[in-house]
């Protein structure tokens, strides 16, 4: 009996433009002949890495580690602070960080020009945050991500406030956050900081999810990818959704009795990895059909 899936990508997944570029300037730095090291992941996606590393470019994690000529920073930024430092150290800079991120760098410097106080919506720990914060004065700003953490800060204290989200997020799930924010300090400005990439992604997804046919959906990308998780949480609202980092992570149970699974997948996926999930799916189905023909 032929079985017969079929699979649906999202309008818009994977790669964005900030991670494209990173990618070319890296591997062309790598291709002729250069010797350097990248400050964490140049992109949150561990087969990036791996290609990163086959290409002779290592992963470190501090600026002190470097012994190449050469340090790379990732697409994610870094503080500015960094810059100096690795002019002391004798380092020659590869800067990929993403004009977007760049933006909300300037963003941020000038708000606190203007006298407002900083709100960072997003993660502490990310490498993105750690970039606009690192360098600032602390009573200058909070990183919040919660809404009961924001119930904790006397927000009226201050006679101005901007806030200025993780490029990656998801700007529905904090709108909450912001509201309490605005609510206590009507002095309150967004900027529009969330990526347009991102968004995109999102907005795919969530119409892949509500597309009748599809059945499951699999999200491809790295696990410490922060956008990537976000589309799995849109998608699992509405069907039935794994997030994987390839192929050799699917589970041939999963497309039993499915007939359409929707792929998408996050902005630090190369596009190769999707097309390997793509053709497992293929001769995962074969093979079942092979097994259920009489
Ligand atoms: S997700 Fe957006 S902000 Fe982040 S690297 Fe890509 S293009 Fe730049």
């Amino acid at each position: 009996m032929e079985r017969t899936l079929a699979i649906k990508r999202a309008a818009k997944y994977g790669f964005c433009s900030g991670v494209r570029v990173a990618d070319i300037k890296v591997k062309r730095f790598a291709r002729q002949g250069g010797r350097g090291a990248i400050l964490g992941q140049v992109v949150h996606n561990e087969r990036v890495v791996e290609e990163m590393e086959q290409l002779g470019v290592r992963t470190v994690q501090a600026l002190e580690d470097v012994h190449e000529p050469v340090i790379v920073f990732s697409a994610h930024g870094v503080p500015p602070s960094f810059h100096q430092r690795a002019r002391q150290l004798g380092l020659e800079i590869l800067d990929t960080t993403c004009k977007f991120v760049y933006d909300i760098h300037k963003e941020a410097q000038r708000a606190l020009t203007e006298g407002a106080h900083l709100v960072f919506i997003g993660h502490p720990g990310h490498r993105e945050v750690i970039g606009y914060t690192h360098d600032l004065d602390p009573t200058c700003y909070h990183v919040i991500s919660t809404l009961e953490q924001a119930r904790q800060v006397d927000w009226s204290a201050y006679p101005a406030i901007r806030v200025l989200y993780q490029t990656t997020l998801n700007a529905e799930e904090y709108e909450d956050v912001v509201r309490h924010i605005e609510t206590a300090q009507p002095n309150t400005r967004r900027a529009d900081t969330i990526c347009y990439a991102t968004k995109e992604n999102q907005d795919a997804a969530r119409v892949l999810a509500s597309d009748p046919e599809v059945q499951l959906i699999l999200v491809v990308g790295g696990k410490h990818s922060a956008n990537t998780r976000h589309l799995w949480e849109i998608c699992k609202v509405n069907k039935p959704s794994y997030l994987i980092q390839g192929a050799d992570d699917l589970d041939p149970s999963w497309i039993l009795n499915v007939s359409c699974v929707g792929l998408t997948a996050g902005a630090s996926t190369p596009d190769y990895v999707l097309a390997e999930v793509e053709q497992r799916l293929v001769e995962l189905a074969s093979r079942q059909g092979k097994a259920q023909a009489p």
